[in-house]
């Protein structure tokens, strides 16, 4: 039995049943349904340890597909594990929660049904990416720009928002920018929330919270339905826009750094989706473990952490977002930024002014004759700007995913603890890289983030980890503390310590009352008695045959 394997438990489907339910999908409709074995490993590949198996993978192409699955998993009392684009990496990716469900795949409803210029929304099906989103806005002319994701450029638009996702512009809370839904509940009916429930509703994807209870929030991180469709709120391309980075000089100012995120992001300076990130972070989006290390050690040796961080010229703590608006608002933010964070470290403003003068010194560098000039030229550049020139090709990712235009170039640095290269489109599930992330959500308050990140660093210590951060403002108050675990998935030790630790952190951060912003697959919530009983009696009205996502957030049917 193989390492994972073995780390199964008991709890599963009854595969006669799975096969039962396929072989009725077969003969009763046309619905694309996968179950054979070398499919199967194939998605069952996640990037989390141990993830579990599914038992068949469904591809409906429309609503009424999916209504007929739903249907067709109550018969059989089989149950269904929804996913969009399945590239939710480091949570469980496209795996269930429990073995042998079924994956009902969203990929193939993938149009982009409506783009409202002048209310600035578009609505969209669940197999829409961020890509496809960015692509369509262009070539239709349209002047709405949409918010992405650093994460994989083929995620789900939807899929990232009902996990409550995060991006890095005005419009970075993405669940907050999902407005008007259309949903296959457990019993195979289709409703739509809010003003859609009005049928031709002009409302249904502007107002957000209908009219009664507010109910979207009942699908979101949940296995009360599967959404079909939704608005997502769209922003006129702004007047001006740049991103910031600023290198802060000493680690004892790291808390009021944080204070003053706080600050300016209350002040309606700053958005959510600014970031603060820790050195391992940095060095994981520049650079990987020097060859043949990541097999020999599970974490970078001090010396070697010191030369990457000097050869890539990272401080202990960046910080970074973007500021979109007007010219003159624009240049505010940046008169306010440079008197805020004054005599606190280096700030960087990159615009399309910035870069182009950046790539016409890249390129007069290269272009020099011989060995000896060029490196001449590279010297020079980081004695102006203390960055080595390979940044530049990073300064325009950051800027690109600040008009939303997606980059693969981020999400590689799941790839940095591999001893494969950083391929130019990341696909860790298929590439067998080890990443989970873990992300509590802290008060943005510089005191009680340096508790929280203090106790959570010495368990990395412990567990002998590359202590990776990244601090996401969620918004004016609250940060969203992004940990991860690099691992070797094929290193059975590693990977063993890697679920260990994964536990350790979810129960310190219980212990100190913190709770997670979302959870990965098989991760506990946390939630007190109570809550769960809620929880349960809401699934056991909606679904009470548990066929949707058994599990998903800990909620499964009594
Ligand atoms: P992405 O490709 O954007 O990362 P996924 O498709 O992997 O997103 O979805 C992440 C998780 O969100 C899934 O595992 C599932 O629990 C939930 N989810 C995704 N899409 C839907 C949907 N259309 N309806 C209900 N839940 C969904």
């Amino acid at each position: 039995m193989n390492e994972e394997a073995s780390h199964s438990t008991v709890e599963t489907v009854d595969p006669a049943r799975v096969r039962a339910f396929v072989s009725a999908l077969r003969t009763r409709t046309t619905i694309d349904v996968v179950d054979d074995a070398p499919a199967l490993a194939i998605a069952g590949r996640a990037t989390i340890p141990y993830p579990k198996q599914p038992g068949a993978v469904v591809y409906p192409t429309s609503v009424e597909e999916v209504a007929a699955v739903v249907c067709l998993a109550n018969e059989f009392r089989v149950p269904v594990w929804p996913v969009s684009k399945g590239r939710n990496w480091g949570y469980g990716s496209a795996t269930p929660a429990v073995d042998n469900t079924v994956v009902l795949h969203l990929e193939r409803l993938n149009s982009i049904l409506e783009v409202n210029e002048d209310l600035a929304y578009a609505v969209i099906e669940p197999g829409v990416t961020y890509r496809q989103l960015k692509q369509h806005l262009v070539e239709s002319g349209s002047r709405l720009w949409c918010d992405c994701t650093d994460g994989p450029p083929q995620g789900s638009v939807i899929g990232n928002a009902l996990e409550r996702g995060m991006g890095v512009t005005h419009y970075a809370d993405h669940f907050g920018t999902l407005c008007g839904l259309e949903v296959v509940l457990a019993d195979g009916s289709i409703i739509r929330t809010g003003g859609g429930a009005f049928g031709r509703c002009p409302t249904w994807n502007t107002h957000k919270w209908g009219v009664g209870p507010y109910v979207e929030g009942l699908f979101s991180q949940s296995n009360f339905g599967i959404v079909v469709k939704a608005g997502i709120w769209l922003f006129p391309a702004p007047e001006s826009y740049c991103a910031f980075t600023f290198d802060l000089a000493r680690d004892e100012d790291f808390p009021h750094l944080v204070d003053a995120m706080r600050e300016l992001t209350l002040a309606g300076l700053l958005t959510a989706g600014a970031h603060l990130i820790n050195n391992i972070c940095a060095l994981s989006v520049l650079s990987q473990y020097p060859a043949g290390m990541a097999e020999r050690v599970s974490r970078l040796p001090e010396a070697v952490l010191v030369e990457q961080r000097r050869r890539y010229g990272v401080p202990s703590w960046s910080f970074g977002g973007g500021i979109h608006g007007t010219h003159e608002w624009v240049k505010n933010v940046q008169r306010r930024l440079r008197r805020r964070l004054k005599g606190m470290g280096r700030l960087t403003f990159i615009d399309d002014r910035t870069l182009l003068a950046a790539s016409l010194i890249e390129r007069t560098v290269r272009g020099l004759p011989t060995a000896t000039l060029r490196r001449g030229g590279e010297w020079f550049f980081r004695q102006m700007t203390g960055k080595p020139m390979e940044l530049i090709g990073v300064a325009r990712h950051v800027h690109e995913v600040m008009r939303g235009q997606p980059t693969e170039h981020f999400v590689r640095h799941v790839y940095f603890k591999t001893s494969m290269s950083k391929p130019a489109e990341a696909h860790p599930d298929r590439d067998n890289v080890g990443a989970i992330w873990f992300a509590p959500a802290v008060p943005m308050q510089g005191a009680e983030v340096v508790r929280t990140l203090d106790s959570l660093a010495a368990l990395y210590r412990e567990y002998d980890f590359d202590f990776y951060v990244a601090l996401l403002a969620q918004n004016s108050r609250t940060l969203i503390a992004l940990f991860c675990i690099f691992y070797s998935k094929e290193n059975a030790d590693e990977t063993r310590r890697a679920k260990d630790l994964h536990t350790a952190l979810q129960q310190a951060t219980f212990a100190a009352g913190l709770q997670p912003y979302r959870t990965s697959v098989q991760a506990p919530t946390g939630y007190p008695d109570g809550y769960a009983k809620m929880l349960q009696q809401i699934k056991a009205a909606m679904d009470p045959n548990g066929i949707l996502a058994p599990g998903k957030s800990r909620i499964s049917a009594p």
